[in-house]
């Protein structure tokens, strides 16, 4: 099978020489054990710190991928051999199985994915996938947001950004939503799900439209981007208000996530600050299918246009995953491999 090998672990950019791919044989099956196929990838930009050169391993969340390992990735596939009970041949399963055609995974590295009538065949990716139980657990577990929050979400148009501007108004019905994003049309799109207004922090006038946008502060402030999107954000939180952490992707590749000229903020507004991981809270993950399934029946979350399916072929697999570093996104990046 092909596989992309980290060759050389990124301190920055990702340059030619990060990957190389390597034809590689596949191993027989031992009793308990499937053959996949890639089916489609998910792109995630944790997929970054998955990966970098200076990782410690005692302060990562999970192991850093090594040098000469198959770069790891979440992916739909179909098992194509299979010795175990639990997944028959032909049948979907999803998994951490990485960037490779086939994969050999233990029956329980991979679950059933079956698909869902009149829904698209990479829900398991996108809305049953791991950025909606990241929103969801942002808005239940952490924020626990309430109708009469204010709350304020950065990367809007992404994957988890989207799903949780349509928690918060259209499940919660927050007194008001306002998302930031880039670009003219991705605010449209953010509004159109539900947000009373959505910002484009590439506007010049960008601070004075989101200080315009919040007369009363905000309760909540969901961070998907750090930088100056967090900083211009701190004085607007609401004093005793919650700033949840999710993500940093603006240095991602990078560059300092903290340059905080309003730190003073913190002190002077008893802002409470606290970074989540979306595994947190085991009982969420238990409600969280059956839940967030009942919404999409409800037509609280909208699916349609929600997934970004970019058809490629095999070599172009980590030029569509940097995609999101260049904000060509909307909704959940997916690389079809065709
Ligand atoms: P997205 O679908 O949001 O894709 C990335 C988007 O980020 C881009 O489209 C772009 O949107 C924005 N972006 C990229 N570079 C920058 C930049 N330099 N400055 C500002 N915005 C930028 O990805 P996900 O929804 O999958 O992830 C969103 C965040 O959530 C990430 O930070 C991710 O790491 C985090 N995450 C955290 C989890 C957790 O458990 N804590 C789990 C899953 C995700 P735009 O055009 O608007 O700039």
């Amino acid at each position: 099978t092909q596989a992309y090998i980290l060759n050389e672990p990124p301190t920055g950019n990702i340059t030619p020489s990060t990957f190389v791919v390597e034809t590689r044989p596949i191993p027989e099956l031992k009793d308990g054990q499937v053959l996949v196929r890639a089916v489609a990838f998910s792109n995630d930009p944790a997929q970054r710190g998955w990966m970098s050169a200076n990782a410690d391993p005692k302060r990562s969340y999970s192991t850093p991928v090594q040098k000469g390992e198959v770069m790891r990735a979440y992916l739909l596939g179909e098992v194509v051999l299979s010795k175990s009970e639990k997944h028959k041949v032909g049948s979907r399963v999803v998994g951490m199985l990485g960037w490779a055609e086939y994969a050999v995974a233990g029956e329980d590295q991979v679950r059933q994915a079956p698909p869902i009538e009149g829904q698209s065949e990479f829900i398991h990716l996108s809305f049953l996938g791991m950025t909606t139980l990241t929103a969801y657990v942002g808005a239940f577990g952490e924020m626990k947001l309430k109708p009469e929050h204010v709350i304020v979400i950065s990367g809007a148009a992404g994957a988890v950004g989207s799903v949780l501007v349509q928690i918060a108004k259209k499940v919660i019905g927050c007194k008001k939503v306002v998302g930031i994003a880039g670009g003219k049309g991705k605010c449209d799109w953010v509004k159109s799900l539900g947000a009373d207004e959505c910002i484009d922090y590439k506007d010049p006038n960008y601070p004075t439209l989101l200080k315009d946008a919040l007369p009363d502060y905000a309760d909540r402030y969901f961070d998907n981007v750090g930088g100056e999107v967090l900083d211009n954000m701190l004085p607007l939180v609401k004093r005793w208000g919650h700033v949840a952490v999710c993500g940093a992707i603006s240095s991602y590749m990078g560059g300092n996530p903290l340059k905080l000229e309003h730190w003073g903020e913190v002190i002077s507004n008893r802002i409470t600050i606290k970074g989540f991981l979306c595994f947190d809270h085991p009982d969420l993950s238990k409600t969280f299918p059956g839940e967030v399934s009942e919404w999409i029946k409800q037509g609280k979350i909208t699916v349609s246009d929600g997934e970004q399916i970019e058809p490629a072929s095999f070599k172009d697999i980590p030029e569509v995953w940097q995609i999101l570093f260049k904000g060509g996104n909307k909704g959940k990046l997916i690389t079809k491999l065709v």
